[in-house]
């Protein structure tokens, strides 16, 4: 039996309608959530994901801000820039847009960023609370895994669970949650040996790889819940025919634009999962949401925790 496909688009409509509730009850006390943007030069792919976030504050009614110092800008500079907006009362949440410049240390300026506005979640602040399971903000695409899993009825206690990948963005943070979440957790990465049989023994499957359908039917339990989080651009003919032959409307896709976007999983491991997230329309459109969920989020705790001082 084919798996049942988890709809990543409609979980995230459903989150942004939450979102969109809670910014209203805020209106009504006088609080309007603040998100700022700082986006450095011109990298086009930055360009569009900042667009979608701040199009996506406009629709729930949150206030943003777009800041676009050149690319020539220093360390110090954008030191400055973030210093400022951590001072400004109305911005609860900072993003800083990455890649930034070589010349940028990255490192430095993320930690400039206010942990109760790091909306990234990227903050070693809430990289802790997370860890410690305290009130912090989580990273944006973790906390859309889970949000699928428990929206779509998916039992993570007590579930074997392995994340394939380890990054301080994707794998780490979707492993400390799931261990929170109480699953019994094993982490992969490009030393881990027989990976197929590691990823066998899961009931739920995290790929955070970026390897274009490296996971395929033999790395997966029949019936198991597969979370695909690569985003990959598929160029080469061959490749796209060893993901895609036979299937007409990417064929169609592929042909018109030279390229389409397949995630970690290879798509025949629809036909052994349980479950599985499709891409595109599966994990992606959580991150946005879950974006605005934590610039609401640090709106709430900002002041929650004001009120204790
Ligand atoms: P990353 O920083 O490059 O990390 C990749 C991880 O995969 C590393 O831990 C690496 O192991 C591991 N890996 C690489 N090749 C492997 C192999 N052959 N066998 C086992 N493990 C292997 O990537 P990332 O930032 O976590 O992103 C992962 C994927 O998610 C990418 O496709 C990215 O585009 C996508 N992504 C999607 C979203 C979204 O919104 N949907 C958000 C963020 C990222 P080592 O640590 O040993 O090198």
């Amino acid at each position: 039996m084919p798996a049942i496909v988890l709809d990543g688009n409609k979980i995230a409509a459903d989150i942004r309608s939450e979102v969109a509730a809670e910014v209203e009850t805020m209106r009504a006390a006088g609080i309007r959530p603040g998100l700022a943007v700082i986006l450095v030069g011109h990298n086009p792919a930055s360009e569009i994901y900042v667009r979608g976030k701040v199009k996506s504050c406009e629709q729930l009614g949150i206030y943003s801000e777009q800041l676009t110092p050149p690319d020539t800008i220093s360390t110090q500079e954008l030191l400055a820039l973030v210093g400022e907006l951590n001072r400004r009362d109305e911005i609860d949440g900072i993003l800083v847009q990455l890649p930034l410049p070589s010349q940028v240390d990255s490192k430095q300026v993320l930690m400039a960023v206010d942990p109760a506005k790091d909306v990234d979640g990227f903050h070693p602040v809430n990289v802790g609370f997370l860890s410690t399971q305290r009130p912090g903000l989580v990273p944006c695409t973790p906390a859309g895994v889970i949000e699928i899993l428990q929206r779509s009825g998916i039992v993570i206690a007590g579930q074997e669970a392995v994340v394939v990948g380890r990054s301080d963005i994707v794998g780490k943070p979707v492993a400390m949650l799931l261990i929170n979440h109480n699953a019994t957790v094993t982490v992969c990465h490009s030393r881990t040996r027989d990976l197929a049989a590691v990823c066998r023994r899961a009931d739920i499957l995290v790929a955070a790889i970026g390897k274009a359908g490296m996971i395929t039917p033999d790395y997966v339990k029949p019936g198991a819940t597969v979370i695909d989080v690569g985003m990959n651009k598929v160029t080469d003919p061959a490749e796209f025919q060893r993901l895609f032959a036979g299937n007409a409307k990417r064929e169609e896709i592929f042909r018109s634009k030279g390229s389409t976007l397949v995630g970690d999983v290879h798509p025949q491991v629809a036909e052994v999962a349980g479950n599985i997230t499709p891409v595109p329309g599966g994990v992606g459109p959580l991150t946005i949401a879950m974006l605005m969920a934590n610039t609401v989020k640090a709106a709430r705790l900002r002041r929650a925790n004001r009120m204790h001082e």
